[in-house]
């Protein structure tokens, strides 16, 4: 891939795309949108399924020592009072007395270049300059009534991280899987934040979709866990085709850490606005455990049979946002190719998506909607799709739609031309990446597009 300097790369275009295509809607639209809300359209859900199916391919079904877990989105207010959530989850928002715009102020002090408690700064509206409100901490987290009648009885939150729904059920799952430290248990799932800012697209929202894998040790293997789970999961990206000059990772200032947290270190995505979280390693101790064992009353610590000695497991969580890798991975991307052929036609816009991730693996087309070439099509198009992500398109000359294939970041394009049907029963396949096209016998197509397939990266194909 060629390098390119993703600050140059405008935001814009990657959400008009996003749109025209069929990735990501503006939530509400028709009803004037609601704002930093948005709805994934046909190739945006398969893009982020892709996502989350590698990820929880890599975290469950590729291993042995971790399992699966959906939680419920709304549980018991006693979760969140013991998680601290209900007092300490929180940012400060600090608001601009003449705009009334609202900012949180550790981002203000952050795009100043200045630590977030730093003190003596006086903030100003980035807007109109005015001197902004002193801060006042604002709880993130949604607050709704479960049952018809609303008092303070029935008030319940809905979650704003999926990794208290793993600790509350830590028992549970030991219990029933047998399993033994060190393992982890995995989720996917909707959080909600009611986020002072949310911006840059689906980069920060309210309503997201997190994959958290909680991993349970034995006290005093957590520092070496902790470096493998940051490893694994860079490498994760770097395996899903993200360029590595566009990532890193940041260790947490001491001044950053949670109370409880041994570290935390984040991978850090260069997106066009800048280095910013993708996602989040932390080591969190026996803090979780131990905050429920105490508040519910009910033993949570864990029996290891080697030491004959029970203790509350330490725990390594990786924490990353569906949404948030999306769009990293959607960004890093995009490429404007120039063609060389002069004109206006000369850009080609081509989304180059690892083969496992692209909402299309294969795009089918006859060369023209013609009453030989569309029935041939079909059945190849039939034959394909049992074996990969397939779309069939006659519509518009064969020239668009290898352009439209391009910017939906299909690998290979099948053509039916009318030699296929009158003389060589083979097809072309053409490669997003270089354009080349090769001529293919349809009866060993689908073994054909595999190895391209995987030739391109798939690891699945
Ligand atoms: P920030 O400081 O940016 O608000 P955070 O450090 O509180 O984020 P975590 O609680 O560590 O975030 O959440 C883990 C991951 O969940 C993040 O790395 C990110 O990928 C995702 N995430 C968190 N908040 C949001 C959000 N509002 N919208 C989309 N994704 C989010």
């Amino acid at each position: 891939m060629t390098n390119r300097n993703l600050t140059e790369l405008d935001m814009a275009k990657i959400v008009s795309l996003a749109k025209r295509r069929g990735f990501v809607f503006p939530s509400s639209e028709i009803y004037g949108g609601i704002g930093s809300t948005w709805d994934y359209g046909p190739l945006g859900v398969a893009l982020k399924r892709n996502v989350k199916e590698a990820w929880w391919q890599s975290m469950v079904y590729d291993r042995d020592d971790i399992v699966g877990l959906d939680s419920a989105i709304i549980q018991s207010p006693e979760v969140w009072i013991a998680s601290g959530h209900a007092d300490g989850f929180a940012d400060p928002l600090v608001e601009c007395p003449t705009c009334h715009k609202r900012y949180r102020e550790d981002h203000l002090f952050e795009a100043m270049g200045a630590e977030s408690n730093a003190s003596g700064i006086e903030l100003k509206c980035p807007d109109d300059g005015a001197k902004l409100s002193e801060p006042r901490m604002f709880n993130l987290m949604f607050e709704t009534y479960s049952g018809p009648v609303q008092d303070t009885a029935s008030k319940v939150w809905l979650r704003p991280e999926t990794a208290q729904g793993i600790f509350i059920n830590f028992d549970n799952v030991v219990v029933s899987t047998r399993k033994k430290v060190p393992f982890g248990i995995a989720q996917i799932g909707k959080s909600f934040r009611n986020e002072i800012t949310p911006g840059n697209f689906i980069f920060r929202t309210r309503e997201f979709e997190q994959m958290e894998m909680e991993f349970f040790v034995k006290p005093g293997d957590d520092d070496s866990w902790y470096e493998y789970w940051i490893k694994t999961r860079f490498q994760w990206f770097l395996d899903l085709g993200v360029r590595a000059e566009n990532l890193r990772t940041r260790p947490h200032e001491a001044s950053e850490l949670a109370h409880y947290a041994k570290g935390a270190t984040d991978v850090e995505y260069n997106f066009p606005w800048g280095w910013s979280e993708l996602e989040g390693i932390a080591s969190r101790t026996d803090f979780d455990l131990s905050r429920h064992e105490q508040h519910s009353g009910k033993k949570l610590q864990y029996f290891d049979q080697e030491l004959n000695d029970h203790y509350w497991p330490y725990v390594i969580e990786p924490a990353l946002g569906a949404d948030r890798a999306a769009l990293a991975i959607l960004v890093d991307a995009y490429e404007e190719e120039p063609l060389g052929t002069g004109g206006k036609e000369d850009l080609r816009v081509v989304l180059k998506f690892h083969p496992d991730i692209a909402p299309v693996q294969v795009a089918v087309l006859p060369l023209s909607r013609n009453d030989k070439l569309v029935p041939k099509a079909r059945e190849v198009h039939s034959a394909l799709r049992k074996h990969f992500r397939t779309e069939y398109d006659d519509a518009q000359s064969i020239g668009r739609r290898y352009r439209r294939q391009d910017e939906i970041g299909t690998p290979f394009c099948v053509t039916v031309d009318f030699e296929t049907v009158e003389t060589d029963n083979a097809v072309t396949i053409r490669n997003r990446d270089t354009m080349e096209q090769v001529r293919v016998p349809i009866d060993d197509l689908a073994n054909q597009v595999r190895a391209q397939l995987r030739s391109m990266g798939s690891t699945r194909a």
